[in-house]
């Protein structure tokens, strides 16, 4: 850690200082808005970076990297150049600064409409939440919900990136074939089961050349930051066609992603060790152990899921809390993800998305999708207004937040990643 994680640091920028904004000077997450312009995140405004580059207020080695239309040049560049960056902005928007020049380079974040910031190449998902794992496999093997293999190996599937969308495009049902349990043939139509996944997602800076496979050690050399993802899925779909190579269309017709990444250097303060392995638990191959992973290769980020019905918006009720969990209760940390997705020699590149599976903890009301929640829709949870959800109904709007706080710390947060259900 360094001075700029300093809990004191106060901005010029009044609205950073609301203890409840996501956005204290202590975070600076990059983002892009309309028509692909870098700025940072700061209260309620936006740095325009492209536009401080112009001025001179920049180190003249990123002027290009933050004059690109997407983030993917800044994520590539070396661990030094960001950090000088971030201290760079930090001296720009804190008390005390001369706020004169940039000023005029801040955008107000109700003015301007966000986009995917990053040119995303490949997207995988993961599956580290071991509380999920055991729920949903509840469902389909009561006495055996964990199958053998998770414990060794960090399961995953290769999703799409291109359907990848920013927290407020309107999400499609989509219509595929699904299979009642007892019918004698599928039928093609609108899935009747659509769930949400929370989630978190990681960006991968550095890339690494095929063939050489990313050490557990060096893995946090290549992660850029985070942000907020809501892995859609059709479990209706999905139940027909995933086996035996696993999910298709039952999750790529949306993946819905936050607008803001968060840096890995902004997290630095809430790493936290693994997560405990159960006393019957294997110790992890040496490929994905180490000391410093054990130590601190976790990350206490709290994700909260909400619903809002078209009903509940139409009464003015607020929307309900559906799902509540931290990161930090993950199996597997996001540099033992790394190093196994490149442990055969598959190269990550610049911009790549690696998300972690729905993230469930161990309580009740720690449970990241529908599917654990109403038990696969046979116990379906009853809304404010009386409505009843076994999953999603169209005009139902999910809405996921994230935040970290720590003692003797500035609370950080990453924005919302929000999408409504619409008709398809
Ligand atoms: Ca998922």
């Amino acid at each position: 850690m360094n001075e700029t994680h300093d809990p004191e640091l106060r901005s010029w920028v009044e609205s950073a200082n609301d203890p409840h904004s996501d956005f204290p000077i202590q975070n600076l997450p990059f983002g892009v808005f309309e028509p692909g312009v870098i700025g940072v995140a700061i209260g309620d405004q936006i740095l325009n970076l492209r536009e401080c580059a112009r001025r001179g207020l920049l180190p003249a080695s990123v002027r290009e990297a933050v004059s690109a239309p997407l983030l993917n040049p800044l994520m590539g560049l070396p661990a030094g150049e960001l950090t000088g960056l971030r201290r760079r902005l930090m001296e720009l928007v804190r008390q005390g600064a001369d706020r004169e020049q940039v000023e005029s380079a801040l955008v107000a974040q109700g003015d301007v409409a966000m986009m995917v910031p990053v040119a995303i190449g490949d997207y995988t998902d993961f599956y580290a939440s071991i509380h999920h794992a055991i729920n949903v496999g509840r469902l389909f093997r009561p006495d055996n919900p964990l199958l053998p293999n998770y414990r060794w190996v960090p399961i995953a599937y290769h999703g799409r990136a291109s359907s990848i969308v920013v927290s407020g495009t309107r999400v499609h049902r989509p219509s595929g074939q699904r299979k009642e349990p007892h019918a004698n043939a599928p039928e093609f139509g609108p899935s009747k089961a659509l769930d949400y996944e929370m989630e978190a997602g990681f960006f991968i800076g550095r890339g690494n050349a095929l063939g050489e496979p990313i050490g557990v050690g060096e893995a946090g050399e290549h992660l850029f930051g985070m942000c907020i993802v809501n892995d859609w899925s059709a479990r209706d779909i999905q139940a027909w066609e995933y086996q035996p190579l696993g999910p298709f269309l039952g999750k790529n017709f949306a993946t819905t992603i936050s607008p803001w990444v968060v840096t890995m250097e902004a997290l630095e303060p809430y790493r936290a060790g693994r997560a405990g392995r159960g006393a019957d638990d294997p110790e992890p191959l040496p490929y994905l152990d180490s000391e410093n992973d054990r130590r601190r290769g976790a990350l206490d980020v709290r994700l909260s899921a909400s619903l809002w019905s078209r009903e509940m918006r139409g009464q003015g009720t607020a929307a309900m809390e559906l799902s509540s969990a931290t990161i930090a209760d993950l199996y597997w940390t996001p540099a033992q993800m790394i190093a196994h997705h490149t442990s055969n020699g598959c190269n990550l590149r610049t911009g790549d998305l690696i998300a972690s599976g729905t993230v469930s903890g161990p309580g009740a009301r720690e449970r990241g999708s529908l599917i654990e929640i109403t038990g696969r829709g046979a116990e379906p949870i009853a809304l404010p207004t009386g409505e009843k959800r076994g999953f999603l109904e169209d005009g139902d709007e999910v809405t996921i937040r994230a935040w970290c706080t720590r003692e003797g710390f500035a609370r950080i947060g990453f924005g919302e990643c929000r999408g409504a259900l619409i008709h398809a």
